[in-house]
């Protein structure tokens, strides 16, 4: 039988907290559970309002080299 949570092959007559190989990997699976859970409501948006200034913006000003075409 393969453990959900760390992939592992295990015997199943061997331990209690099926489907799961051990009480660790139990806790581990219920803490991801509640851990989304919490996650998801709070997720932080990196693609604020705020944007950096445009460098090319300010290219776009005369240049001191001039237009040889
Ligand atoms: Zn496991």
């Amino acid at each position: 039988m393969r453990c959900p949570t760390c992939k592992s092959d295990f015997d199943p007559t061997l331990t209690d907290t099926l489907p799961f190989c051990s009480e660790r990997c139990r806790l581990i699976d219920l803490g991801r559970w509640l851990g989304e859970e919490h996650i998801l409501p709070n997720f932080p948006d990196p693609d604020g309002d705020e944007k950096p200034e445009n460098p090319i913006a300010e290219n776009h000003s005369s240049s001191p080299e001039g237009d040889a075409l």
